[in-house]
């Protein structure tokens, strides 16, 4: 299945000089869904996960399905002020500005190997951030499952030393 054919790119979105990629279309194509959904869930499994994270709010689209397809747990990294518990959190740079990322503190068992699942690395300054936190609450971070990764912008090297595993390259 060629999953980048499925994937629509849009100029200029949400600000002048991005080319955003756009994933609802390979959403509404159901072989695409699918063939998205088992390329990241085989991933997490031969990175051994013991539970799913995902990044809200695309990582939610894919975390779930992946989970509960290798039937472990998944955990929500949000962003500030959503979750009820106590939390974690960790502020980033972006590219103007910082932006916060939030996980409640028993999020995990104790040394649990978790994979952080997300759409897209761009600059890597959001996995990154989620890598953070997955530590600070007291997992192991096995790897990284991402849909789509942008290789010119290098996210790669913004993370841990941890296999990061991704479907569709730009
Ligand atoms: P970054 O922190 O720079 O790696 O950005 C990652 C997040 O921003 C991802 O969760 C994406 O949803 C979103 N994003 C960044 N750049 C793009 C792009 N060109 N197209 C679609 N989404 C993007």
């Amino acid at each position: 299945m060629d999953l980048q054919s499925t994937i629509r790119s849009i100029p200029d979105f949400p600000k002048p000089g991005i080319l955003f990629r756009d994933i609802t279309t390979l959403l509404q194509n159901p072989a695409a869904l699918h063939g998205a959904i088992a390329g990241m869930t085989y991933h997490c499994q031969i990175l051994e996960a013991d539970v799913i994270v995902g990044i809200e709010s695309r990582g939610f689209i894919f975390g779930p399905a992946i989970a509960q397809q290798l039937g472990v747990g998944f955990v929500p990294i949000r962003k500030p002020g959503k979750l009820p518990a106590a939390t974690y959190t960790v502020d980033y740079a972006l590219e103007y500005g910082t932006d916060t990322l939030e996980v409640h503190q028993d999020a995990f068992e104790a040394g649990a190997k978790a994979v952080i699942v997300d759409d897209l690395i761009a600059t890597g300054g959001t996995a990154a951030a989620a890598a953070q936190l997955v530590t600070k609450a007291g997992a192991t971070l096995a790897g990284f499952s991402v849909l789509i990764e942008l290789v010119d912008l290098g996210g790669r090297s913004q993370l841990p030393n941890v296999p990061v595993k991704t479907l569709v390259s730009y």
